[in-house]
């Protein structure tokens, strides 16, 4: 691999041509860097290169983070599991919550949301394939989550959903997933009504299969790997 900036830019490229293949263009797609378990000068090197979103899933690791990069140019995302205890740590930090999966998550952050006076921009986390390992919420549940979340919690707005694909050789293997959560997202968005849901964000892709994401609709890929290289999680960050 190149350097940081040599990835995006390759990165940048790959996303470019899987847009064009949806009728789209590279300004229709952000990239967000997953930036878990890099070191604060890593993330300024992408800065350089152009980088502006961020990902991180861990609540304690963004905090630190956020303040040793502290730059107004960054947006975060939240794109982990999140336990309701954490949701302090991330409010008028973090600029979109990729990962509400449960009403009680939601409520938490809309009570979070409604202290610091904002409105908290969230997307619903769907386990499209239905793994055990994965949190997220099933697709049969995920409309009617969406509906409560809306009803009751004027601090949120949904702006969307975020799915992690099932780990595969190829992926061509999951381009089905994509595409379920795609038809799901459409649907959604088709019998909203009311500010408090507007769907625009299809967060899926990440490294090893963000191109297939793009051609079946998604509008935000989460790229670590193909940024920072592996992760090396014994050494820390
Ligand atoms: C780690 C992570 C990514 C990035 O994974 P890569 O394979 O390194 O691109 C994307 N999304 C989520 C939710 C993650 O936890």
């Amino acid at each position: 691999m190149g350097s940081i900036a040599e990835n995006i830019m390759q990165v940048r490229e790959r996303i470019a041509r899987a847009a064009e293949k949806s009728g789209r263009t590279a300004e229709d797609i952000v990239l967000v860097a997953v930036s878990k378990t890099r070191a604060p000068a890593e993330i300024a090197e992408a800065i350089a290169a152009g980088a502006r979103d961020f990902g991180e899933n861990k609540a304690q690791e963004f905090e630190s983070k956020y303040e040793a990069v502290k730059d107004p140019r960054v947006n975060w995302h939240f794109i982990g599991h999140l336990q309701r205890n954490k949701v302090k740590y991330l409010i008028g930090k973090v600029g979109l919550l990729h990962s509400v999966d449960s009403l009680r998550l939601a409520e938490e952050i809309d009570r979070r949301a409604g202290e610091a006076g904002i409105i908290m921009d969230v997307l619903v986390q769907v386990n499209a394939a239905s793994e055990e390992s994965k949190f997220g919420v099933s697709s049969a549940d995920t409309r009617e989550l969406v509906r409560e979340v809306s009803q009751r919690c004027g601090n949120i707005r949904i702006a969307g959903l975020m799915n992690i694909a099932p780990a595969a050789d190829d992926p061509e293997e999951v381009r089905d997933v994509f595409r379920s959560v795609k038809m799901l997202f459409d649907e959604i968005a088709r019998d909203a009504s009311g500010e408090r849901i507007d769907m625009k964000w299809l967060s899926m892709g990440m490294t090893h299969d963000y191109e297939v994401a793009i051609e079946e609709g998604a509008n935000i890929v989460r790229v670590g790997t193909g940024i920072f290289g592996e992760r090396n999680y014994a050494a820390g960050a």
